[in-house]
């Protein structure tokens, strides 16, 4: 679990997109948990996007929505990293007991045919 300094640490990276899966996972659990975390992430947001949103005069739009938004999408890359974590570690197990099942079913044939080299 972060600590709300560490949190407080990854807001603009949170922004900027620069959060790598692991440390996204971690941020959102604190967000989710943490109110004035929270209420700092919506600050940052809507101050950054509004900002950005001055450079580029895209116009008004719905900044709470936005960050809302983003979030629902970091979620979502959250839960598919994990799922690729778990398809890998799946595959990684189905291969091994799949090697080890072919050792045994060939000793076996070895044992039966009575050792013939
Ligand atoms: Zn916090």
């Amino acid at each position: 679990m972060l600590t709300c300094k560490e949190a407080e640490k990854m807001v603009m990276p949170y922004i900027d997109e620069m959060l790598g899966e692991e440390e996204l996972d971690e941020f959102l659990e604190h967000m989710e948990s943490c109110e004035s975390c929270r209420e700092e992430l919506e600050i940052y947001y809507t101050v950054s996007v509004g900002l950005r949103q001055l450079d580029s005069g895209t116009g008004v739009f719905d900044i709470t929505g936005a960050l809302e938004e983003s979030m629902d999408l970091a979620w979502l890359k959250v839960r598919a990293a994990r799922l690729r974590r778990i398809a890998c570690y799946a595959v990684g197990t189905l291969c091994t007991t799949g090697v080890l099942v072919t050792l045994i079913l060939q000793l076996r044939i070895w044992w039966q045919t009575g050792w013939k080299w």
